[in-house]
């Protein structure tokens, strides 16, 4: 029997999701925002981890093509002094493969592959038709009923007002992204900074952070606390707007601004590592929120989350390895076990609340550490996470 399935969003969960569920012969419906695969940057490196986001690329039938694209290379991370002295400098050994990177667009690729995504097609509200079905309602006026959906689209979901009231809130940090282009002409200085993978600077309540990308692109991540972001929206909540993302994008619209604003905050620092600042030419202004660490809710026939939808957490390498592997577990059981639907995704769901629920413990922790008001804690985090 063939189920009717739709996927929301087209990230890293989506796309394994669909992938296996392909590989497995099984039909599909993947229902993406964007207008197409490349409307928008995809976005900084991942590094996907052996347990997590590589099995599910095992899965997908793709690792090897994913080592084939990654950069192992990519792993090697120096962590700096505020004065720019050298505190470590690990890279990996021949063969280390533990946690390779690779471009999110590369990855998006390679899981895209066969599958047929519906790119322009935003889903705006999901309504579950009382065990019959969930009726998805699309931005372009037309509305389809399917026997499961899955939220697939990230933090500020459409599809999880459906299964839970919860809302993402602020966890007193905030990123500014910018970054640095044919680094190893233009900036051969930065280049041997930040050398194959990544480097890191730590320093009261905030660290700066730069990692290589394919193509000689360095994406550079500014972080501190801050009480400034604190703040859900200017306008207030009601039922049309609650799950709506905040709109940060004007902070940073003033690239000269934002620049200076960063300079002073890192005054002091060693002049290297605010030049990684300094030339970054825009800059994109980034306030991290969670979703609580423990987020359930009550089972819907016809309905799920995965990824971010279910368990926004903060950015340490955890997300989108976490989103990957979920995808293409409930997949797998789905094909497993394709008669009872419903009972696939229960069981599923709740492993993935409790392997989520360690995650989003683990990268809360790890967040207070790494920005955090004694920087002796992220060189412990460090020491105590690295291969020696
Ligand atoms: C700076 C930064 C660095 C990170 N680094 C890492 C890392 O190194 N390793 C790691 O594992 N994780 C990392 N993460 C976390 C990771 O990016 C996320 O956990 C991961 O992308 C989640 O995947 P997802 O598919 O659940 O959601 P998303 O990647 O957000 O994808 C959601 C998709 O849904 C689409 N969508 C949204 N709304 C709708 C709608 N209404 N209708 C249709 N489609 C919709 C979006 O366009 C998007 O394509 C990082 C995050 C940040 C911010």
């Amino acid at each position: 029997m063939r189920h009717r399935i739709a996927v929301v969003g087209a990230g890293p969960v989506g796309l394994a999701f669909a992938r296996v569920l392909h590989r497995h012969g099984y039909p599909v419906t993947v229902l993406e925002r964007d207008a197409g695969r490349d409307a928008r940057p995809a976005g900084g490196t991942l590094d996907l981890h052996t347990g997590l986001g590589q099995l599910a690329l095992e899965k997908a039938g793709v690792l090897e093509e994913f080592r084939a694209l990654s950069r192992p290379e990519g792993q090697a991370m120096r962590i700096l002094d505020t004065d720019g002295s050298v505190l470590r400098d690990w890279r990996p050994g021949p063969g280390e493969r533990a946690n390779p990177e690779i471009d999110r667009g590369h990855l998006r690729d390679l899981l895209l592959g066969p599958v047929d995504v519906q790119w322009g097609r935003a889903v705006t509200q999901v309504v579950p038709q009382g065990g019959d079905g969930v009726l998805v309602r699309t931005a372009d006026g037309r509305q389809e009923t399917f026997d499961l959906v899955i939220g697939a689209d990230g933090a500020w979901s459409r599809v999880r007002p459906a299964l839970s009231s919860v809302t993402p809130h602020y966890t007193g940090v905030t990123l500014v992204e910018t970054s640095l282009d044919d680094v190893d002409t233009r900036h051969p200085d930065l280049a041997r900074l930040v050398g194959d993978g990544s480097v890191a600077v730590y320093g009261v309540n905030r660290a700066v952070v730069a990692q290589r990308n394919s193509g000689g692109h360095v994406k550079v991540y500014a972080q501190y606390r801050t009480e400034s972001d604190r703040r859900p929206d200017p306008a207030p909540r009601t039922a049309a707007n609650q799950h709506a993302a905040p709109d940060t994008t004007a902070a940073a619209a003033d690239a000269d601004a934002v620049r200076a604003g960063l300079l002073a905050l890192f005054e002091g620092w060693a002049a290297p590592v605010l030049d990684l600042l300094r030339r970054g030419t825009s800059f994109v202004h980034r306030p991290l929120y969670v979703l609580p660490v423990s987020h359930t809710w009550a089972h819907v026939r016809g309905l799920t989350l995965l990824g971010d939808a279910a368990h926004l957490m903060p950015p340490l390498g955890a997300g989108a390895n976490l989103a990957m592997l979920e995808g293409a577990e409930l997949a797998e059981a789905i094909a497993a076990g394709p008669s009872d639907l419903d009972a696939a995704v229960r069981t599923f769901e709740e492993r993935m609340w409790a392997r989520a629920g360690r995650w989003a413990g683990i990268t809360r922790a790890g967040l207070e550490r790494l920005v955090s008001p004694d920087p002796s804690q992220a060189l412990a985090l460090f020491d105590e996470v690295q291969p020696s």
